[in-house]
């Protein structure tokens, strides 16, 4: 964990770690150094390792800093965005080198593995990672990537992070994990033996819908300088001014997730009793598949998302998406505001048909982003909607 702030809590880091006073002014909050290069005192010689902003950057740095302290990482690297995080990733593989991916993934995620690194000679296998023997059946003698996200997107099933980490051990497999619907305020994946953390930071981490961006976390020194050497080979690096927001962002993660939290889990209570209602998916719900290793695995809160299959179809779904005031119809997830999507037609068209089947993503299934607003009107502005 980085540095000095190791020993304190979640929010204190979060405010504080990678941030200490601008040395140059005593500015508290750090600067924006909105600079491509940097003054050399002599040919080769230059403070720290700034020389060039694709190879490293002081408002960048204070951001990896802080998201390896929040996600209890030794490292972290940014990213112009989740799939250049992933696809940084990726490049550490060779032609012929094989892939487990969970099958419930953002649909982003199953376009990159499947149609681009498909192509460079990538093998990628989807797995019900809820099933640890079908798992168990999908290695290989070339698998070197265990790719989970978990709560799944948009099903929101929870997959055993560390039972999954033994077995890929087990085979010479490491695991990347991505932690984007929780953030490191719900679920500590490198606690629970994950090799690798990334996120969409344009999600919870950034939390206003103004940014995108991602991140890699790792403890592992060797698996840092390979993705580091990624990283400024391929320079898919954030710009600055999105640096400063996310830093911005950090700062009231803890205070966020846990609204988002509250909030989900009193509409996820409701929707239940809900006449209109087939079925609520929330980690937080007794009647959840896998509520008892949800309490286990993300001790801080269960989450801003739900998934809600409607009694009667497309015409049922749209209509409710319509009707919604405070519930804007958008993709994405994770801001401050609420937003109501419809992953068959919206986030997860790209994934082909006979798989949407396959992952029960019916023409009745909404997903809700809940925000931070007053849990009451986003109550009573569903409710509405569903009249
Ligand atoms: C949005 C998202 C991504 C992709 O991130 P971008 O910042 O949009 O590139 C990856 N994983 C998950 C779970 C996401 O929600």
């Amino acid at each position: 964990m980085s540095e000095s702030h190791a020993k304190h809590g979640f929010g204190t880091r979060a405010i504080h770690a990678g941030q200490a006073p601008d040395p140059s002014t005593g500015a508290i909050m750090t600067p924006i150094f909105q600079s491509a290069t940097f003054a050399q005192e002599s040919p080769g010689v230059f403070k720290e390792d700034y020389d060039y902003s694709r190879a490293s950057n002081p408002t960048r740095k204070a951001l990896e800093k802080n998201l390896a302290s929040l996600e209890g990482a030794a490292h972290g690297l940014c990213y112009a965005s989740g799939v250049s995080a992933e696809a940084a990733v990726l490049h550490l593989l060779s032609t012929g080198d094989h892939v487990i991916l969970c099958d419930d993934v953002y649909g982003g995620t199953n376009r990159l593995f499947h149609r681009v690194f498909n192509q460079a000679g990538i093998e990628v296998t989807l797995v019900d990672m809820t099933d640890l023997d079908a798992l168990d059946n999908a290695f290989g003698d070339t698998t070197r990537v265990v790719w989970l996200e978990t709560p799944t997107n948009p099903t929101l099933k929870i997959i055993d992070i560390r039972k999954v980490a033994e077995r890929a051990h087990a085979r010479g497999a490491m695991v990347c994990v991505d932690n984007t619907f929780c953030s490191p305020y719900l679920q500590s994946p490198l606690a629970l033996g994950a090799d690798i953390v990334c996120h969409s930071t344009t999600k919870y981490m950034g939390g206003h819908s103004d940014v995108i961006g991602g991140a890699l976390l790792t403890n592992d020194p060797d698996l840092y300088d390979r993705l580091k050497f990624i990283q400024l080979s391929v320079g898919a690096v954030p710009g600055i001014l999105d640096c400063f927001l996310l830093l911005r962002s950090t700062k009231t993660l803890h205070l966020r997730m846990q609204r988002h939290s509250e909030n989900a889990m009193r509409i996820a209570t409701w929707l239940e009793s809900h006449a209109k209602i087939d079925r609520v998916l929330y980690p937080g719900l007794k009647s959840h598949p896998q509520h008892a290793l949800a309490r286990e695995q993300m001790p801080n809160g269960f989450g801003g998302m739900i998934a809600v299959y409607l009694k009667g179809g497309l015409d049922a779904a749209k209509n409710m998406l319509e009707k919604t005031e405070l519930f804007t119809i958008a993709e994405s997830l994770g801001g401050v505001e609420s937003l109501i999507e419809h992953p068959g037609i919206m986030t997860h068209a790209s994934v082909p048909p006979e798989q949407r089947q396959a992952l029960a993503i019916t023409d009745s299934l909404v997903r809700l982003s809940v925000g931070v607003e007053d849990a009451d009107d986003l109550i009573a502005d569903l409710g509405q909607a569903l009249a």
